[in-house]
C-alpha cells in the first residue's frame, strides 16, 4: 500500500532524528502522521511486550494500518524478525535506518488480510524457523537448550539474503527497497560495530530473554 505523504513526512522526521542513537529505537505511526508508540532498546533490538503487541494487534483487527520506523545502529538491513513483525502485525511499511546512510524498507500489500499474514508466517517460519530450541530440553538439558537458543536468536536476527528477499516478494506480495538517505554518503560500515552481540552475551549471562522484537 502505499504510504500518505503526512506519515511519510513524520517518519522522515523521525528517522533523522534517531537514525544516530546507540540503542534501537522504535515508532510507530499512524496513516495521519501521528506518533503514538515509541519506546528504546539496547543496541541490537528492540522488543515489544506481550501487551504491547496484543494492542497492535487489535489495532491491525480494526483495519489500521499503521507505519513501524527504527533504527539500526548495528548497520544490517531488515532482519528475518523485522519483516515476521511487519507481517503479524500487519503493517502498511516497516522501515530501518542504519547510521551509514541507508533505508530499508519493506511495503504490504493494500489488502493484505489476516489470512494473508497466517500464510505469510507459515512460509517465513518454514523458510528460516531452524533449531527452536524446545521446553524438554529447557528442563533436562540446559546447557542444549541454551545453545539452540542462540542459535534460534541468531537465525531469526539475521538479514535475508538478495536471493531470499527475492522470494519473499513473490511469496508473500511485499516490496523491499533501499534508499541513500538524502544529503547523506553511503559509508563502508565498520568490520566491527559496537556492541554488536550484545543479545548473545545476555543469554550466555542467563539472563531472560523475550522472543519478539523489531
Ligand atoms: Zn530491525
Amino acid at each position: 500500500m502505499s504510504i500518505t505523504r503526512a506519515a511519510r513526512l513524520a517518519l522522515t522526521k523521525i528517522e533523522r532524528e534517531n537514525q544516530f542513537l546507540k540503542e534501537e529505537k522504535i515508532t510507530l505511526v499512524d496513516t495521519e502522521g501521528k506518533i503514538f508508540f515509541e519506546k528504546v532498546g539496547i543496541a541490537d533490538r528492540c522488543e515489544f511486550s506481550f501487551i504491547e503487541q496484543m494492542k497492535q494487534l487489535t489495532r491491525a483487527l480494526r483495519g489500521k494500518r499503521d507505519n513501524l520506523t527504527h533504527n539500526h545502529p548495528v548497520y544490517s538491513p531488515l532482519s528475518v524478525t523485522d519483516i515476521k513483525t511487519a507481517v503479524l502485525l500487519r503493517l502498511n511499511e516497516i522501515r530501518a535506518t542504519t547510521n551509514h546512510g541507508l533505508l530499508h524498507i519493506m511495503e504490504l500489500p493494500k489488502n493484505f488480510s489476516v489470512r494473508d499474514a497466517k500464510k505469510a508466517t507459515i512460509f517465513l517460519d518454514n523458510m528460516f524457523h531452524i533449531g527452536t530450541p524446545r521446553l524438554r530440553d529447557f528442563l533436562m538439558h540446559r546447557s542444549r537448550f541454551k545453545k539452540d537458543l542462540q542459535r534460534y536468536i541468531a537465525q531469526q536476527m539475521r538479514s535475508p539474503t538478495r536471493k531470499q528477499r527475492k522470494l519473499i516478494e513473490r511469496e508473500i506480495g511485499v516490496r523491499f527497497r533501499t534508499l541513500k538517505i538524502e544529503g547523506q554518503e553511503v559509508v563502508r560500515p565498520p568490520a566491527n560495530p559496537f556492541d554488536l552481540g550484545e543479545t548473545v552475551k545476555m543469554i550466555k549471562q542467563g539472563k531472560p530473554i523475550k522472543m519478539t522484537w523489531a
